[in-house]
């Protein structure tokens, strides 16, 4: 098994992942009921987990933090594919399957397992390096592989999050998503008065950083080592910028009706005389 961890390690640098993990996969379950469990192993036994971070540094933006580099989804699918490829040349006969978000892994559990952090009372994976600023993917195989130890580290004391959340949506079980301003901001079709209201306060059209930008550990957050995630990043998104924008964008799956409302809400076009375009 010691040969297998060295195959993975390898192919890790070369993809230049440095954060990487492996969980147990019986310790992951249950599983998320998603339709892309169908690309599971027949006898999975391992969850090869890996963080991918995406602080590029302070800019104005109008937009949440993960979305200012490339679809993470795309960038991700980019990065892990050549590293399942190599693990399915050293190893013929096991399968490989590469998973990022809409995963039937439960993500920041096994990466919890996989050594990589521990989770925070904003129910995110704080790492070391990355803090919470990253994304985590995984490839789940069946080759037999020896697992990282989990850390003993907890928040503590601390509760700045639960305190710095404007509407009180995060509590010991977890985020309550009708009163948290990144979901707001994802609803589609009209919004309540108090909605609108709270997209407005936080000056953001897509998401909110809120309880992530006060936890210490993403105080001392590491820039991102991974080439892909400093091209193209865009942390300001206008009426002119965004139909281009939304071709590689995290948020480009929401549509370009929603991005403009929520746009329209922070930025009134009557407010600056600028014209919608609709
Ligand atoms: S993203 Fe914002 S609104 Fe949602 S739980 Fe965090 S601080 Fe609260
Ligand atoms: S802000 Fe404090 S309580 Fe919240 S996740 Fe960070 S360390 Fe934990």
């Amino acid at each position: 098994m010691e040969n297998n961890r060295i195959a993975v390690a390898r192919a890790m640098k070369e993809a230049g992942i440095t954060q990487w993990g492996v969980a147990r996969y019986a310790d992951v379950l249950p599983l998320l009921p998603v339709r892309a469990a169908s690309r599971l192993p027949k006898n999975p036994r391992s969850v090869i987990v890996a963080l991918l971070g995406y602080y590029t540094g302070e800019k104005e933006h109008n937009i949440s933090r993960y979305a200012w580099p490339r679809d993470y989804h795309l960038l991700a699918q980019q990065l892990m594919e050549p590293v399942a490829e190599q693990l399915r040349t050293a190893f013929p006969e096991q399968t490989f399957a590469v998973f990022t978000d809409n995963s039937p892994i439960r993500e920041v559990t096994a990466a919890r397992l996989a050594g990589l952090g521990f989770v925070g009372k904003n129910g995110l994976l704080i790492n070391r390096r990355y803090g919470s600023y990253h994304f985590i993917t995984e490839i789940v195989t069946d080759l037999a592989l020896i697992p990282d130890i989990p850390e003993e580290k907890s928040c503590g004391d601390c509760r700045r999050c639960l305190d710095a959340c404007p509407l009180g949506a995060l509590s010991p079980e977890g985020v309550a998503l009708s009163r948290c301003r990144s979901h707001i901001t994802q609803k589609k079709g009209e919004l309540q008065p108090w909605e609108r209201k709270e997209i407005e306060k936080g000056a953001l059209a897509w998401g909110c950083d809120i309880c992530s930008d006060v936890c210490p550990y993403n105080q001392k957050a590491a820039l991102t080592d991974i080439p892909a995630f400093l091209q193209a990043v865009e942390s300001q998104i206008t009426r002119e910028n965004l139909p281009g924008l939304l071709k590689e964008k995290a948020f480009g799956w929401r549509g370009i009706a929603v991005m403009r409302r929520n746009l329209d809400i922070i930025d009134p076009p009557c407010s600056n005389g600028e014209e919608t375009g609709e």
